[in-house]
Order: C-alpha cells, then structure tokens, then sequence
C-alpha cells in the first residue's frame, strides 16, 4: 500500500509481466467490485473454464491478442474489444500463440448497478490547483 487517506488508497499493481495477475480488492479495499490486472505469455492459457454465482465479468483487452472461449463458442480478441460474460457463461481465456495478452478483469455483482455517472456523480466546490 503506498497511501491510505480517509477517503482514498493508493497503491502498485508492480511489474505484470512479472507476476501475471494482480487482485485489487485487498490492495484498495474496494466493496463494490474486484479487479484484476492480468497477462498471460504467448501460447498461455487460463487453466480451467469457469462460470460466476453472482458476478457478471468485463474484460478489457488492453495489449495483445488472444482467444475467448465462451459456453463453447471460441472467438479472437485483441487490444481495445471489450467483453461482457454473465455470471453462468461457461468461460476460458488464452494468448495467442505468437503474442502475450494484458487485460482487466472487473468482477461486479449482476444487477447491482442503481446509479452511474452523471446519475451519482456531484460537482463540488473544490478545485485542484490546475482548474481555475
Ligand atoms: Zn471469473
């Protein structure tokens, strides 16, 4: 943990490549969802097909290429698609053969979602001392 203020935490996820998966649930104590930072190497996969009891998943490919599999459809994704998989659909990620895939895992409960954006966000009075 780098910071822990009253209403806020900070803190490194490190080398990725390295460690291959980082959780952010602990590292931030987030409560509304968890998040994971992950990379597999070129050729790797995730070991197991797996399904959720309560949360749907987005992934986020943020660099490289790979294949989904999803209740037994397989597709290719890469840098910038984006994929939402409820909670029962049966699925696996893999790299692709020749190029490593980066990608967020954000984990939220299914039809938990009241307010977003504008709907719960609250412009203030504060200013950093960039906006005048
Ligand atoms: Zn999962």
């Amino acid at each position: 943990m780098k910071k822990t203020a009253t209403n806020y935490q900070v803190s490194s996820i490190g080398d990725i490549q390295t460690l291959g998966r980082a959780t952010l649930k602990d590292r931030l104590a987030l409560t509304g969802s968890e998040i994971s930072v992950n990379e597999l190497p070129a050729g790797a996969s995730v070991p197991f097909v797996h399904s959720h009891k309560r949360n749907e998943e987005v992934y986020i490919i943020l660099k490289g290429k790979g294949q989904f599999y999803i209740d037994g459809e397989e597709f290719a994704v890469e840098e910038g698609d984006v994929v939402r998989v409820d909670r029962a659909g049966a699925r696996c990620l893999k790299a692709g053969d020749q190029t490593a895939i980066r990608y967020l895992c954000i984990q939220t409960e299914a039809n938990s979602l009241i307010q977003f954006t504008q709907g719960d966000g609250v412009i203030l009075e504060a200013k950093p001392s960039w906006l005048k």
